[in-house]
């Protein structure tokens, strides 16, 4: 199954590992010394390791008294250390002794240096680590591979200012005398190399709480404690509600949830030890937006849920790191819905996690879930949309499938079964198979082990309807076959009668007798199923003309499911835009996301010069009776803003009315707003701003920045939002220069991400240069380089202008790049989808390949090759689509 020269000798198995480091923060470097306790099966006199960018010396073989002396060769291709012992070890327990120095990089991978200034506006240094997935060994020598579980015994030697943090609890410290101190922790439980982490800086942590016996901390850079509170709750509740969940106790003896102003991932689940990028825990509560402290509240639930599903039980081997990430994603909606159910997180999963699956997994360059991994590159490539989208979105639809507590009884009797062990992915198959007694496997394995998602076709037939499967491309290849078994639900009303109903679609037809005929019918209730429905016409219809007997999430699905088709060509525009007035009275802000998601797509692929003043007139009609009834503030909010937006008769173009007095919109202040319909407020008014491009919403966007600078918390967080990103779209020279001046002062990482995505998306050339220099300056965090240039591509006006000067400058980008961040880069190759640009980003790409995103990048132009073809196709339909 795996390449066995990727994998080390298994007749040396180390038990547990002595590790004493030394950073040197200045220097950049670091020392260290390692015991490992090993056990040899059978007699040898090489032993092979990993190691990489390490030197290392003194390496000898220890049992009782007898002593054997090793030479240390290194295979860099392999990254391993090669030891030749002087005499044969024989079988049975040994110690391996070494000491070894290495370099604290920049690579935000393995042992690396992170830097802030501090409020005082000092260059501060903090060394901290990221190992998965093969970068332990670039910090110490070690079996690197996640089978071979051991303890770890750590201690860190540091300067008497600094604080520590490791996976155990601190249990020793001892000053040398000069300056510095050594911290030893408590050994870990037995676990995998890739959960190893030390931290090393200025920091501060808020005082234990106790959680069912287990003390928790947010450890933050100094000067930002103030920025904890949101994390502290969230971490106690996840805690709590996943030891619940699981059945098991946490696995280690204390969490410490550490921020890091370098991070290439958003957080990493280093056990008891979990690192975050900053933006991922800290927070200014009365400054933040539902989504931002979503976000958060996320990551914290993904990471406490690796501490069992990953941590305590963990894949053999990389080609299950899939399983790791998704049900750890899967958990991170369980455990946010039940925080937080106003956030209707399995929603917002229907709308963001889903699609960003379907995205990658209806390109004929997809990838199984599950493949075979040989070497740490491939591993590397694992960390996607498939591995966290689908993988996680597959499992939703089983446990839908089986019950919820079926399913939970299944994963909790794997993880007592496998606990501190490594496990491959039918083992969990088998407990939710016992658990439920259905065929969980069997239906697994038609969506993880190929590629690819179906479309299901549904018909009205004699009494009933018929269900037709097949592989769904966003460029057709009537050539693929492929079934999968699908569990479908089925709602709706047949011969007057409600019914609903669940059948597994195995072959490629099946009829489902309804006991009449079919009124109208939903064939994916509840939004679970991980396939695409296409209707014939008559249903399609009984749809549109009842959107009100359907779940927001059903909504959203018959959108998302609507453009997509029309980006595959199986439907024209203007059925869409004619469907997308249907939803005129919509309220459920995750269904408007969709519908300006697309909206949003139409202007930018499909709309000219000559279409657009139509185009903007559209999108403002469409969003009219929002804007009339949600103004530009929350109707409870102690405010003196104008309330009123631009709504009903405006239509763009039209004289602007007096502005009302405050607290319009029908007069009595309403009940306190839910942060859904805050959301939806922001989006409306940034899509009246950056799309419909009303001149009043952007001057009000303006001035109404100025206030919210002068004075944050007078402009609700949502609509402060949708203003920056408004300000941006319409801005100068003068507003770049502000909002540089905020990103780079502003301490609290929310407010300073908010103003790098606006820096990145002014609609202006020099603009573009500005952000450019501001990379290859580092005056951007290379954590945040990929993302910044792909903002940059998918502009609408000046995208193209960005591609040329990537193109230009590539190598000298690729420095900077963090290698695992590079496939980010990709994500805005699709919006360049002008012919002639398109054709020169293929060809260049194919002479100059980005050598760690080769995947993505292949995924990303076959997108972009479909969305080419969209605007040839539907470039002239629009103009007879769009309302007069
Ligand atoms: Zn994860």
């Amino acid at each position: 199954m795996t390449d066995p020269s990727y994998r080390l000798p298994r007749q040396v198995v180390p038990r547990h590992y002595r590790l004493r480091m030394e950073p040197d923060l200045d220097t950049a470097t670091f020392a260290g010394s390692e015991v490992v306790t090993l056990d040899v099966a059978e007699a040898t006199d090489r032993v092979e390791l990993n190691a990489a960018e390490l030197q290392i010396d003194q390496a000898r073989f220890v049992r009782g008294n007898a002593r054997a002396h090793a030479e240390v060769e290194y295979d860099e291709e392999r990254q391993r250390a090669i030891l030749q012992v002087s005499e044969p070890l024989s079988a049975g327990r040994w110690e391996f002794h070494c000491r070894f120095t290495g370099i604290l990089n920049d690579q935000l991978r393995g042992f690396y240096l992170s830097t802030f200034d501090d409020d005082d506006g000092t260059r501060q240094v903090i060394a901290t680590t990221q190992f998965e997935a093969t970068d332990a060994r670039r910090a110490f020598p070690c079996w690197d591979e996640p089978d071979f579980k051991a303890s770890f015994g750590v201690t860190l030697v540091v300067p008497e200012d600094l604080m520590a943090v490791s996976n155990g609890a601190e249990i020793e410290r001892e000053s040398l005398g000069d300056g510095r101190v050594a911290i030893t922790f408590a050994d870990t439980i037995v676990m995998s190399t890739y959960l190893v982490a030390f931290v090393v800086g200025p920091f501060e942590a808020t005082p234990p709480i106790d959680v069912n016996g287990v003390p928790l901390r947010i450890v933050a850079p100094r000067g930002k404690m103030r920025l904890t509170g949101f994390a502290l709750e969230c971490s106690r509740f996840c805690l709590e509600y996943l030891a619940t969940y699981y059945g098991i106790p946490y696995p280690g003896d204390k969490v410490d949830m550490v921020a890091i102003p370098d991070f290439a991932f958003g957080a990493m689940e280093n056990l008891g030890c979990i690192t975050y990028r900053e933006s991922a825990l800290l927070v200014d509560d009365e400054l933040a937006t539902s989504a931002e402290k979503m976000r958060i509240l996320d990551v914290i639930g993904h990471e406490l849920a690796h501490m069992w599903f990953g941590d305590l039980v963990t894949m053999k081997w990389w080609n299950g790191i899939w399983l790791n990430e998704a049900f750890a994603t899967f958990m991170e909606m369980k455990a946010t819905d039940a925080f937080r159910p106003g956030w209707k997180r399995w929603l917002e999963f229907a709308a963001a996690e889903r699609p960003w699956a379907f995205k990658t997994d209806e390109l004929a360059g997809t990838r199984p879930v599950e493949f075979e991994v040989r070497s740490p590159a491939q591993a590397e490539g694992m960390f996607d949309g498939i591995t966290y989208g689908k993988g996680s979105a597959v499992l939703r639809m089983m446990e839908q499938y089986v019950g919820e507590e079926p399913f939970r009884a299944g994963v909790e009797s794997y993880l007592r079964r496998h606990a501190y062990g490594n496990t491959e992915t039918r083992d969990l198959w088998e407990s939710l198979d016992g658990s439920s007694g259905r065929p969980v496997g069997e239906i697994m394995d038609t969506w993880i082990l190929q590629g690819g998602y179906p479309q299901l076709t549904v018909r009205a037939e004699e009494g009933g309807v018929s269900l037709e499967q097949g592989r769904f491309l966003l460029i057709a290849d009537p050539s693929d076959t492929s079934t999968w078994k699908v569990p479908v639900r089925l709602r709706g009303m047949a011969g007057g009668d409600p019914f609903e109903t669940s059948v597994l679609v195995e072959g490629s037809r099946v009829t489902v007798p309804l006991g009449g005929s079919v009124d109208w019918v939903i064939a994916n209730a509840g939004g679970h199923g991980f396939y695409r429905t296409r209707y014939d016409e008559p249903l399609m219809q009984a749809l549109v003309d009842r959107l009100n007997l359907l779940d927001p999430v059903e909504r959203f699905v018959l959108v998302d499911d609507a453009w997509t088709f029309v980006e595959a060509g199986r439907s024209g525009v203007s059925g869409f835009v004619s469907l997308a007035s249907a939803f005129r009275d919509e309220q459920e802000q995750a269904v408007w996301g969709s519908l300006l998601g697309a909206i949003a797509s139409i202007g930018h692929h499909l709309v000219t010069a000559s279409t657009r003043p139509r185009y903007e007139r559209w999108v403002a009609g469409l969003l009219a009776p929002l804007a009339d009834q949600l103004g530009w503030a929350p109707a409870a909010a102690e405010t003196d803003l104008v309330r009123r937006l631009p709504g009903r008769g405006w239509g763009g173009g039209a004289p602007c009315p007096p502005p009302p007095p405050a607290a319009g919109g029908g007069g009595a202040p309403a009940a306190e707003e839910t942060d859904l319909v805050r959301r939806l407020r922001g989006r409306v008014i940034d899509s009246l701003g950056r799309l419909a491009n009303l001149p009043e919403v952007v001057e009000q966007a303006r001035s109404i920045h100025e206030r919210r600078v002068a004075k944050p918390t007078s402009v609700d967080p949502e609509v402060a939002g949708a203003v920056i990103s408004v300000c941006a779209a319409h801005g100068d020279a003068e507003t770049y220069e502000t909002f540089l001046d905020r990103y780079q002062t502003v301490s609290n990482p929310q407010e300073s991400l908010k103003y790098l995505r606006a820096l990145a998306s002014f609609d202006a050339e020099d603009a573009v240069d500005r952000t450019f220099e501001l990379i290859v300056d580092r005056t951007v965090r290379n954590q945040d380089t990929s993302w910044v240039l792909a903002r940059m591509l998918a502009n609408r006006t000046t995208g193209p202008y960005a591609w040329s000067k990537l193109r230009d400058r590539l190598d000298g980008i690729l420095e900077i790049v963090p290698p695992m961040t590079q496939s980010r880069i990709a994500d805005g190759f699709p919006a360049l989808s002008h012919p002639e640009v398109a054709a020169d980003v293929t060809d260049f790409l194919a002479e100059n390949p980005l050598p760690h995103a080769a995947k993505a990048v292949e995924q990303k132009l076959e997108r972009l090759s479909a969305l080419v073809k969209m605007r040839q196709r539907e470039t002239g339909a629009i103009a007879g689509a769009l309302p007069e």
